[in-house]
C-alpha cells in the first residue's frame, strides 16, 4: 500500500512534468498503450531521474547486485542513480560501440551479480543482446530495470518496468481503446 502511494506520488510527478501523454499508441512490439512517455525528455530532469533511479535501486535491493551495466547511452542516466542508491553503492559498467566491453569492464563483470538497467525496454531486442554480452564475460545477469517495459517478452530473468503499473500496456485484444473501436497512433518505436 505504501509502496503503491509512493508509485502515485512519482507518476504524479512525471505527469506534473508534463511528460505523459494520454491516447492510444501502439508500438512496434506490437502492444498498445493509454499513455505515451516522452522518452526523450524523461530523464532530463535531475531530479525526477534520481527518484525513478531510487524506485528501480529499492525495488532491486534484495537482490545482491554487484554492478551495474546499461547498454545504451539513454540508460547510462538512469544506471548512475541505480547504482547510486544502492547499498552500499555499486560501479555502472558500460559496453563499447557493438556491444562488446573493454578488458577493464570484462574484469568488473566477471564472476558478478549485474543489474542491467536501460531506459526502456521497447522490442527487447537489445536487451537480450545485452543480456547475452554479459553472460560472455562471465558476468551473471540478475534482473532488468526499466522506466517501462513495453515488450511484451517473457525474459528469463525478472524485468521491472517502473511506471508499466501507470501506463495502460494492453495486448490489442485486451485493450479497451481497441475494444470501444477507437484507431491506435503508430508510435515508431
Ligand atoms: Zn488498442
Amino acid at each position: 500500500m505504501v509502496q503503491t502511494e509512493r508509485m502515485t506520488g512519482l507518476i504524479n510527478e512525471v505527469r506534473a512534468a508534463g511528460f505523459l501523454t494520454e491516447g492510444h499508441f501502439k508500438f512496434r512490439s506490437g502492444l498498445h498503450s493509454l499513455v505515451l512517455l516522452d522518452r526523450d525528455r524523461l530523464l532530463s530532469d535531475p531530479h525526477l531521474a534520481s527518484r525513478m533511479g531510487y524506485a528501480i535501486a529499492k525495488h532491486y535491493f534484495l537482490n545482491r547486485a554487484d554492478v551495474v551495466a546499461t547498454p545504451s547511452v539513454w540508460g547510462a542516466g538512469l544506471a548512475q542513480w541505480v547504482g547510486y542508491f544502492l547499498e552500499p553503492r555499486r560501479p555502472v559498467v558500460y559496453p563499447t560501440s557493438n556491444m562488446e566491453f573493454s578488458p577493464a569492464a570484462r574484469e568488473q563483470l566477471n564472476g558478478k551479480r549485474v543489474l542491467i538497467i536501460d531506459n526502456l525496454v521497447l522490442s527487447g531486442r537489445t536487451i537480450q543482446e545485452f543480456v547475452q554480452a554479459v553472460a560472455r564475460a562471465e558476468g551473471m545477469p540478475i534482473g532488468i530495470g526499466a522506466l517501462a517495459d513495453f515488450s511484451g517478452i517473457e525474459f528469463p530473468i525478472p524485468v521491472f518496468g517502473l511506471l508499466n503499473p501507470s501506463l495502460g500496456i494492453f495486448d490489442p485484444a485486451k485493450c479497451p481503446e481497441c475494444a470501444a473501436g477507437n484507431s491506435a497512433v503508430e508510435v515508431g518505436y
